[in-house]
């Protein structure tokens, strides 16, 4: 029989164990990301059995990192990105100088060179931006204020990464030798730096004032040809081979590569399209990254060097996340949200290993700090999706009147309407519901938190209150005790159970009117106050079978419909 070429070997043997020990992981509660690491570990160099070509597998992994990157990007804009670099500029400058003084320092505990020192300890300093971001992701949490701090920050320690690995090479020679800094060539160092930064510099620009245009205006085009095929292969050549030319003209990493791609296009009205288009394949190749981690772990180092290696976790998810909790609380953010980013900070790993590496390959470390970095990794993100989870639930319980997507506070001018309606949600359902009062000429304001459809709501005369419907004082400056009816037409039921509450207390004969997606739904609403709640699905379904009777004019119970009759015929 011939062989399967290694690259078929490890998409089905690295997708397929994942799979399966990701179910087992699932079946037993855990994330299944600590099955697709074991499922590494299991085709692993360490383990028995089938060995899948690690190098392999690594390249198959980057192009879910691209795709990953990508898709942040598209949910994330240059505004988002300046609009928290006071925070995140200093913040993850610091961060990122107090773990490697504290990774510096276990490495001098365990005897080793100041170079190793130094490696080891900016290795630990860098979080993995893909498990990060795809917890904010699965959270749809990238758009809050808290996800956009956490997101600016890694881009920061990615901007970091980049530069050492660039400045690391010319300074070996010295770092090795111990030799004292006036050895160092210091204007082939500048020079170095210099060029890196020009790089960077003369790739953003590029992307910004070509990309910006260019690349909205290809998918746009290709958008209207109507083939949903060459639309999908437009969004993955855009996203590959931004990242791709990133990578090999610019030496900016392929992570910050796509990123970029996808925040040029996030402006355009086709992001939300090529976002899901990206989806599936994203999917299936950021799962691939986990299982290469696995790949290439040594459990035996666990029990080689435990003090080593309790050490090692300690400094990553004690000691990041302590500097980033207590510098995040400095900056003047609540306790809730300072935990939550420290959170996101406290795993490392892709830019971990690539450091490490080149330290290896500088003979500045020995591979015994691979093993104790892998194996930090391999612990640190399978604890993390539970101390997101905790963070949620924290901020849950500190915070309960502040859900997460708060625009920017606006002065908010109490509205002059009386005996009016009030609209919380300008979507798919709002906005019908708006045109519908329009014609009947009732007086209504919206309170809406997209900035888009807060435009699009000025732009044709609406008054429009910008903000959260969950805050107090948005749902203040609307005049809910001298209003007449309360829709609350958003998706989320959390935050409208809110609103409904709120609202009952401001006006006891508020007429309010509930969406809802679930039974369970309906009920906490309804709980709360509302006088009816539209459940999404029930109408749906309403709609679908008023639709038979009238096509097969048959009964009016639903039960006849059920039964399907020989005699009845569509058209
Ligand atoms: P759709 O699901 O298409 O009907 O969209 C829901 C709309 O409600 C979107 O435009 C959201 O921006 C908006 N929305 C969701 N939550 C809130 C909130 N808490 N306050 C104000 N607007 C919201």
């Amino acid at each position: 029989m011939p062989h399967a070429s290694p690259l078929v070997a490890v998409l089905v043997v690295g997708l397929g164990l994942a799979f399966v020990f990701g179910t087992i992981a699932n079946r037993l509660k855990l994330s299944p990301i600590v099955g697709y690491l074991l499922a590494g570990v299991a085709i692993g160099p360490f383990t028995p059995g089938f060995v899948a070509d690690p190098h392999l597998t690594l390249q198959l992994a980057e192009i879910g990192v691209i795709l990953l990157m990508f898709g942040v990007g598209l949910h994330f804009s240059l505004k988002d990105l300046v609009s928290v670099r006071a925070i995140v500029l200093p913040g993850a400058l610091l961060q990122v100088a107090g773990s490697t003084l504290i990774g510096a320092g276990i490495a001098w505990l365990l005897g080793w060179r100041p170079a190793a020192c130094l490696v080891f300890g900016l290795a630990l300093a860098i979080a993995s931006t893909v498990v990060t971001m795809r917890a904010l992701q699965e959270r749809r949490l990238i758009d809050s204020q808290r996800g956009r701090i956490t997101v600016g920050w890694l881009i920061v320690q990615d901007v970091l990464t980049v530069v050492a690995l660039v400045l690391l090479p010319p300074l070996a020679p010295g770092l090795k030798n111990g030799a004292s800094l006036a050895a160092l060539d210091i204007w082939a160092l500048a020079g170095s730096l210099g060029l890196t930064l020009g790089k960077l510099v003369a790739f953003a620009a590029l992307m910004l004032v070509v990309g910006r245009r260019l690349i909205p205006a290809i998918l746009h085009y290709v958008a209207h040809t109507g083939s949903r095929e060459l639309f999908r292969l437009a969004v993955l050549t855009v996203a590959l081979g931004v990242a791709f030319a990133a990578a090999q003209l610019f030496g900016v990493s392929i992570a910050l590569g796509a990123f970029f791609a996808g925040m040029i296009l996030s402006e355009s009205p086709l992001s939300q399209r090529a976002a899901e288009e990206s989806l599936p394949l994203r999917d299936a190749f950021a799962v691939l990254f986990f299982v290469s981690v696995g790949m290439l772990f040594d459990p035996t180092v666990l029990l080689r060097q435990p003090v080593a290696f309790a050490l090692t976790l300690l400094a990553v998810m004690g000691g990041t996340a302590g500097i980033a909790f207590l510098l995040m609380r400095a900056f003047g953010q609540s306790i809730a949200n300072a935990a939550f980013i420290a959170v996101g900070l406290a795993q490392i790993g892709e830019f971990s290993f690539i450091l490490i590496d080149l330290g290896i390959g500088l003979d500045l470390v020995t591979k015994e700090a691979r093993d104790l970095i892998l194996g930090t990794s391999i612990v640190s993100i399978v604890a993390n999706p539970a101390l997101f989870a905790a963070a949620v639930q924290l901020k849950r319980r500190l915070e309960p009147l502040k859900p997460d997507r708060i625009t920017e506070p606006e002065p908010l001018a109490m509205t002059q309407l009386e005996g009016h309606a009030v609209l919380v949600g300008y979507g798919r359902v709002g906005r019908l519901v708006a045109e519908g009062l329009r014609a009947d000429a009732v007086p209504f304001l919206v309170i809406e938190d997209a900035p888009d459809a807060v435009e699009s709501l000025r732009a044709q005369g609406i008054e429009v209150l910008a903000g959260n419907g969950a805050m107090a004082r948005v749902l203040a400056a609307a005049n809910l005790a001298r209003a007449r009816m309360l829709f609350v037409a958003i998706p989320e039921a959390f935050e409208a159970g809110q609103i409904v509450e709120q609202a009952r207390r401001a006006n006891a004969s508020l007429d309010i009117v509930a969406r809802a997606h679930f039974d369970a739904e309906v009920e906490h609403l309804a709980a709360r106050g509302a006088n009816a709640v539209i459940m999404g699905e029930r109408e749906i379904a309403r709609a679908m079978l008023e639709h038979a009777r009238e096509r097969m004019s048959i009964g009016e119970t639903p039960e006849r419909l059920s039964i399907p009759d020989g005699r009845v015929e569509s058209e």
